[in-house]
Order: C-alpha cells, then structure tokens, then sequence
C-alpha cells in the first residue's frame, strides 16, 4: 500500500492547493521541505560514505573478484537496516539490500568493479601504486559508495516520514564486460520493480537520459587440420584462414552496415608457429550500435560471415563467450523530474588545493584536452539522446528495456579527463571525485523521495517506457543457458 507522508508537500493534486497557498511563486512542485530534509540526511553520511569509496579505490578489484568490495558495500547497507540477499543470480559477488514493503519499488544501481592496468596513486602525476594492477578508472568506487550514501539517507527519510514502498539497492559486479546485470535480470530480480535509478562518474554535472551504445561480442573461435606447412599443406585445413576471411567479410561487410555502427576486433589467437597448419585460431570481436534492434540485424549478418569462413577452409566455428548489452532507453518524465532535483542540488567549486591539483593534472592531457575547472559547478542543461554522439556501452541498457530507468552524470572527474584513464582513477581517489559523488547521491536521494511521493511520476514513467519499447520485446544476444563468465578475465 503505498502513503504519502502526511505533513510532506508533494506534487500530488490534493496538495496542490495547500501548497500553493504555501509557495505562491508556483515553486511548490520542488517539494522544498521534502528535498531539505532528504540532502540534509545524505549530507549527514557524506564523510563516513566518501571514506568507503577511498577504502573500495584501494581494493581496486576485477569483475567478479569484488569480495572485498561488495561485503563492505553489504556489510554498511545491513548495519543501516536494509535486509540483505547475497549471493544472487549465481554471481558470488552481486547481492540485493532491502529496505520497507510494499508499492512503490524504487530500486538504486551500484558497481563496485575495477580496471585492469590502471593502479594510480591519487596524484596529479602517472604514479601505479602496485605496477599493473588493477584500478578505479571508471570510478566504480564512487558509483557504488555514492548510491548506497543515497540509499541509506532515502530509507531514513522513509523511516521519519512512514513512507510506503520498497527500496532495493542493487549490488551488480562486473560492469566493464562481465554483463552482470544482464544475469542479474534474467534471475528475475528487477521483474517487481517501478523505477530504477543509476549514476555514473563523469567530468560534468548532467542528467543522463538514454543513449549509449547496443554492444554484442564473441570469440570466433575456428577449428582446422594441424600440418606440416611446407611438407604436407594440402593435409592442412587452417584455422587462421578463415580468422583472415572472416577478419575480410567484416571489412567489405562495413560499407553496408549504418555509418553510426562500431565493428572492431583482434585475432586472440593466430596459431603457434608458421611451419604449422594452425588447427585453431580465434578472432574476438565487438559490435555496436545505437540501437539494439539494429544491432541484431548486423550481428546476424557477422554470424553469416563467420560461417562462410568456415565453409571456405573446411573448417569449423564455435562462437563462445557471447556477451551482450543494450542501448539505454530514455525516460522523459523521469529526466524532466531529474533535471530539476540536480538543478536544486547545484554543483561544486574546488578548494584551493583541488585547483591546484586539477591542475597539474591537466597537463598530462592532450593539447587542448583540458576543461573548464568552474565547470563543476554547472548543471548541464537536458540534452536529448544523440544516436550519432561518441559514445561507450553499459549494462544499465539492459535493465533500461526492463524497467524505466533515469540516470546522472557528475563531476568526478577533472574537467577534461575521460573515464578509463590513469587521470579518472587519480581523481575518483581523492576529494574531488567524493563531492562529486555527493552531488550525485543528493539527486539520487531527492528523485527517490519524489518517486516515493508521486504515484503520477511512477505511472507517467510507465507510460513513456512503453511508449519507448514501441512494441519491441528486449533480446540479448547472450545465449538462454550460458552463465556468469566469472573468470572472463583469464581467457
Ligand atoms: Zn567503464
Ligand atoms: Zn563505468
């Protein structure tokens, strides 16, 4: 059952006319008092959830190897009073923290996973803490950490106010090409819940409302007849063969495909020596597209191709490893709402010695690379998803095409620097990195107390998700039976 808190203003209409005696600039649908009060509560665990982060930066663990990670994430969500599930969906590091009952379910994304390769100090200079290791340069740590500071302040808000619903924070492991969600969905976990909310570190202050790429990937791996290549080739059927004329099917397949599509990949294994037939031989490829459902049409034709390779050296193709996930679709109710909440959140000016640091920072990166530092504190204005706009991929597509989903961007990163870098794991570890994360929690937790509050935004967010799907049912190319890869990495 859901109740809206009694003495809360709210956007629903049986408030409209108390609250418009209230505020007669008309400002009441900013619910003043509501969103006070949530900041205020996120702002109180600010300090002991920016120290977690620090403490997740310095586990800096892979995919799917985020033990520490998610049972420090675990460990704070139960000790806030939230009912934890773990392990879920047969990956050991991904759970699900519950708080409340009932309708709405209001679900919050955290991921916790590193990179390989980009251990960083938190300095302004290239300086690996352990040489090779892994790193935080996607910020996972402040994307994690930041949505359970959300969390945690939104179901203390709930417990004050006795709002109704369900609250779930979803600890999802191996973001950077594990797939997690995907396996997290399919196990049913989202199947109850009204809206998702996410975040993502960023170098500006923006709302994210779709967008991203439709991204599938798979080795081909190709078997052949091994033989002598100078005494005996006739015997040979080459697996690294048809890795060359699937590698050539692709390129003349480019012409033909949308100009917006992304097709790259590497021959993973190529043989042992050239005196031998290589008996196998494996190309790894990705492909991409704005949108899902074309993505699936040019992925049929790569099969094709692979195939036909295949045909062409007798030999034959085992496509394994299939990995798959899906533009993210926009919500225009959900934005307009989150626009607005980022917006009264604000952004942040550096300290003195932030400056300083952004920017010595700054001149590591490419000429003309460097951004505005003021810039953080700007909310960029809504921007409509651009099917042409540069752009990577993330499971968060995959929950978008299950649940209506809206997201945030914020300045953690020092204007300039692009996720996947040395300068992005330098940032997430330091001061910079946490108030940008505070900002994001802040518009998490007021978008959440609206959700709460608003049965209309829920129902409008339902509508424009179908309006969204147009009919269209979500597919992954990830096949029914394959589970977690949960040693992709050591492939
Ligand atoms: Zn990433
Ligand atoms: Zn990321």
């Amino acid at each position: 059952m859901h109740v809206r808190p009694a003495h809360l203003f709210s956007c629903w209409a049986p408030a409209l006319v108390l609250a418009a005696t209230l505020f007669p600039s008309g400002a009441f649908c900013q619910q003043p008092s509501q969103h006070q009060q949530i900041l205020q509560l996120v702002e109180q665990h600010a300090a002991h959830f920016s120290a977690i982060s620090k403490t997740i930066w310095e586990y800096a663990e892979l995919g799917y190897r985020e033990e520490k990670s998610s049972a420090l994430l675990r460990r704070e969500l139960e000790a806030a009073g939230f009912r934890v599930q773990s392990p879920v969906a047969d990956e050991p590091t991904a759970f699900v923290a519950t708080y409340g009952q009932g309708e709405p379910v209001i679900g919050i994304l955290g991921e916790f996973d590193a990179l390989p390769g980009l251990s960083q100090a938190a300095t302004p200079d290239r300086s690996p803490v352990v040489a090779d290791a892994p790193g935080h340069g996607c910020g996972h740590n402040l994307l994690g950490s930041g949505a359970a500071l959300a969390a945690v302040a939104l179901k203390e808000y709930m417990q004050q106010n006795h709002v109704a619903g369900t609250l779930r924070y979803y600890g999802t492991p191996a973001e950077e090409g594990g797939d997690g969600k995907v396996y997290t969905l399919r196990a049913g976990l989202f199947r109850d819940v009204d809206v998702v909310l996410e975040w993502h570190p960023a170098s500006e202050n923006v709302v994210s409302n779709g967008g991203m790429l439709a991204m599938n990937s798979a080795k081909f791996l190709f078997h052949g007849v091994a033989a002598h290549a100078a005494m005996a080739p006739e015997r040979g059927r080459s697996a690294l063969d048809a890795v060359m004329l699937m590698g050539t099917g692709v390129e003349f397949l480019r012409e033909h495909v949308p100009s917006n599509s992304r097709i790259h990949y590497i021959i993973s294994n190529g043989g042992a020596a050239p005196n031998i037939v290589p008996d196998t031989a494996e190309l790894y490829l990705y492909a991409r597209n704005p949108s899902l459902v074309v993505l699936g049409e040019v992925w049929n034709r790569i099969l094709k191709i692979g195939q036909g390779a295949a045909l062409m050296t007798e030999t034959t193709l085992e496509v394994k490893d299939v990995g798959g996930t899906a533009n993210v679709l926009p919500n225009d109710p959900l934005a307009k709402v989150a626009q607005r909440n980022l917006e009264e959140v604000g952004g942040f000016h550096y300290t003195a010695e932030e400056k300083h640091f952004a920017e010595e920072l700054q001149k590591s990166l490419p000429a003309g690379g460097a951004g505005d530092l003021d810039s953080t504190a700007v909310i960029q204005p809504l921007r409509k998803p651009d099917p042409n706009a540069a752009a990577a991929s993330t499971d968060v597509g995959d929950v978008s095409w299950n649940v209506p989903t809206i997201g945030f961007e914020t300045a953690t990163f020092v204007p300039g620097v692009v996720a996947h870098t040395w300068q992005a794991a330098a940032s997430a570890g330091m001061s910079i990195g946490q108030k940008g994360m505070i900002v994001a929690a802040k518009a998490l937790a007021a978008t959440g107390a609206d959700l709460f509050s608003d049965r209309q935004l829920v129902l409008d967010a339902k509508s424009d998700f179908q309006r969204q799907l147009k009919g269209r049912a979500y597919v992954s190319a990830i096949p029914a039976g394959q589970n977690p890869p949960l040693n992709y990495r050591s492939k």
